[in-house]
């Protein structure tokens, strides 16, 4: 088998730890949709995989957008009347309105309040905002800040630029036997959080540097991309190309403690759907499969009515169903190394799924070939408490006709994945069964 679809203990805690390592390393950076702070983030992700960086100058138009000028930032605070820095872009790059144009000027604390964001149902927290499509500025601070700041003059400066530019992502692609693409896209346009966003791009980041290092059937295609202008602009830079996606997910909020929430595809019954799904219902864990929404993440994009990409997206808790979200919580106390690895396995089983997901053909289709005589099936009959595998063995020859795949036995048969797929062993091994290539792209429902 191409895949080993067990990853020991010992090295899921090293690539929990080593995650969010990658993640804590990644936190302080101020990125957004454009400008510096996505590069350096790409940059870093340059050391662990082969990354293509790709620059799309602003007022490209890509659909019915435009690539956005480009946003960079230095500094940014707000003085009090003393001439102290209450409020600090330094100490935290949440604290300033992601896209703020430029500003430097005095004005009163009522001129101030219009541009001050806060939670009033979670005082100490600092919110997560963005103005990329309406030219504003502002600051964002804890509500608990917010109430004891007195009437006076204030200080407001943002030493930022809005320029012509370039919206900046990243590629990775991980080429195997099959032209087919498996696609996993994450964002990377969020500044200081860590479960939206971070641990996406952590755990993608390991997921290719996993799959580089073994033989695939299907090639691999990683995206790190700003949230929706992102795979907007990809979609519509490889329009022609985007009918090798056979599957693809859509990678967010891995690192909480959450249950896991798969997100299907607008198809609804692409085989991703039924991966996943299978997954996590063999898997024993809590966990919810949801129907498509036009909602959410990049799976808006690829699943929209023109392209209909077979693509879900497999989250713990999803977006805005944690306190947390877009808020300064979401940091490195809330995201776990054990949660990401968790996650991480979730994923790695997804594919290999995928690469063992195949059609065989019974070789002696006209009643049952004689198991027992091949040493493959117990002689003696009437055994009522006969082991998986001899069920699996039945199930796989009785429905290998060609037109089911492994993962179709295993849901009919109740089966998990994993012990249909161990039931052809001896089966090929005898050859009573033989495996078809795969059928070629589309044929079996694929894109249009
Ligand atoms: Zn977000």
């Amino acid at each position: 088998f191409l895949m080993d679809d067990k990853i020991a203990a010992a090295d899921s805690l090293a690539l929990g730890q080593d995650m969010y390592q990658l993640v804590s390393e990644l936190y302080p950076i101020c990125r957004s949709i454009t400008g510096n702070g996505v590069r350096t983030t790409l940059e870093r992700l340059r050391r662990y995989l082969p990354l293509n960086m790709q620059e799309v100058l602003t007022g490209t138009q890509v659909f019915d957008w435009t690539v956005p000028k480009e946003w960079n930032i230095r500094d940014a605070y707000v003085k009090n009347s003393r001439g102290e820095k209450i409020i600090d872009f330094h100490r935290s790059n949440l604290h300033v309105l992601n896209y703020s144009v430029p500003v430097s000027r005095k004005l009163s604390l009522e001129e101030l309040k219009p541009h001050l964001f806060s939670l009033p149902d979670h005082e100490e927290w600092t919110p997560y905002r963005t103005s990329y499509y309406k030219e504003n500025w502002g600051f964002c601070l804890s509500h608990k800040q917010l109430e004891t700041l007195e009437p006076g003059d204030y200080e407001v400066m943002i030493d930022a630029t809005l320029e012509d530019g370039s919206l900046t992502y990243g590629e990775c692609f991980v080429r195997g036997e099959s032209s087919e693409e498996v696609l996993i896209s994450c964002h990377s346009c969020h500044p200081s959080l860590c479960n939206d966003n971070l641990s996406g791009i952590a755990l993608a980041t390991f997921l290719a540097k996993r799959l580089l290092d073994r033989p695939r059937r299907y090639s691999y295609r990683f995206l790190f991309i700003p949230g929706s202008i992102g795979s907007i602009t990809w979609l519509a830079r490889n329009e022609t190309g985007v009918n090798r996606v056979a599957h693809g997910l859509v990678v967010a909020c891995v690192g909480d403690g959450g249950k896991f929430t798969y997100k299907k595809s607008r198809r609804g019954d692409a085989e991703i759907d039924q991966v996943v799904a299978h997954i996590l219902r063999h898997r024993g864990v809590p966990h919810e499969i949801r129907e498509f929404t036009p909602y959410g993440y990049d799976e808006r994009q690829y699943c929209s009515p023109g392209f209909n990409l077979p693509v879900g997206s497999l989250t713990r808790t999803p977006h805005g169903e944690f306190p947390q979200y877009h808020t300064s919580a979401d940091n490195l106390d809330f995201v776990r190394p054990e949660y990401l690895a968790e996650s991480f396995e979730m994923y790695w089983k997804v594919i290999c799924v995928l690469e063992e997901n195949r059609r065989y053909l019974n070789q002696n289709p006209k009643c049952e070939p004689q198991l027992g005589r091949r040493g493959i099936y117990r002689s003696m009959g009437g055994q009522v408490n006969q082991p998986l595998n001899e069920f699996a063995m039945l199930w796989v020859l009785n429905m290998s006709d060609g037109a089911h795949t492994l993962l179709d036995i295993a849901e009919r048969s109740g089966l998990p994945f994993q012990t249909v797929l161990d039931a052809t062993v001896p089966l090929v091994d005898k050859g009573l069964l033989k495996s078809l290539p795969a059928p070629l792209p589309g044929a079996f429902g694929g894109t249009p």
